[in-house]
C-alpha cells in the first residue's frame, strides 16, 4: 500500500491509515449488478467496519481492500467503488496485480467525487465541466483515465472543504456520544448513591 499512500499524500494530504491485513481467501462473494459482476459480499465488508469502528467511533471515511488477485473472483471487473456508504464510509475493492495503483487511483475518484457532493453539497460536474464518468473513466474529451494529475488543483479545494465539514460533523457526534455515556455515568452514580 505504500505506493497507494505516497500517490495520495503527494495529491491531496496526510490522512490518519488504518492497515490491517485481512485472509480473503474463503469469503464469499455477490453479484453487485445486473449484468451479473461480483465483488467480495457486502455484508462481510459491513461486519470488519464495525469492528475497526468499535474502537474508531465511525470516523472511517474511505476503506480499499486491495484483494489479491489468486482470491479475486471476478473476471471482467477488476475494481468496485460501492455506491451506497456505510457508516459514513466510502468502500472500495481493488484487484491487487502489475498495474493496481492505477486501479486504486481510479476508485478512489470515485470516492472522492461522491465524498465532495456529501459532505459540501457541490457536484464535481460543474468544477470540471464533466460528468463522473468523463472524469473518472475519461469519456469525456479532454480527460484521460488513469491521468487525473492535471486535474487535481481544481479537485482540492472542494476536498478540503469536504473534509472539514465532515470532521466538524464527526466531532459533533463524538460530542453527542460522550454526552450519551456521561449521562449514563451519572445515572449510575445517582443509583449507586441512592441504593
Ligand atoms: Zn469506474
Amino acid at each position: 500500500m505504500k505506493r497507494y499512500k505516497d500517490w495520495y499524500e503527494d495529491s491531496f494530504f496526510t490522512p490518519v491509515w488504518l492497515e490491517d491485513d485481512t485472509d480473503f481467501s474463503n469469503v464469499e462473494w455477490e453479484e453487485y449488478n445486473k449484468r451479473g459482476n461480483k465483488g467480495i459480499k457486502k455484508s462481510i465488508l459491513y461486519r470488519y467496519l464495525d469492528k475497526v469502528n468499535e474502537y474508531h467511533k465511525n470516523t472511517i471515511d474511505m476503506s480499499m481492500a486491495l484483494v489479491q488477485a489468486s482470491n479475486w473472483k471476478e473476471e471482467d471487473v477488476i475494481g468496485w467503488h460501492l455506491g451506497a456508504a456505510y457508516a459514513g464510509c466510502r468502500i472500495t475493492l481493488v484487484k491487487n496485480r502489475r498495474d493496481w495503483l492505477d486501479t486504486a487511483k481510479h476508485e478512489t475518484m470515485h470516492a472522492l467525487w461522491t465524498y465532495i457532493r456529501i459532505h459540501t453539497g457541490t457536484d464535481l460536474k460543474d468544477v470540471l465541466g464533466t460528468d463522473e464518468d468523463g472524469f473518472v473513466h475519461g469519456d469525456a474529451e479532454g480527460f484521460e483515465e488513469y491521468k487525473y494529475e492535471e486535474h487535481l488543483p481544481k479537485i482540492k479545494p472542494h476536498l478540503q472543504l469536504a473534509v472539514g465539514e465532515d470532521k466538524a460533523d464527526e466531532y459533533r457526534s463524538l460530542l453527542q456520544l460522550a454526552i450519551r455515556k456521561l449521562r449514563k455515568i451519572v445515572k449510575q452514580l445517582r443509583l449507586d448513591i441512592m441504593s
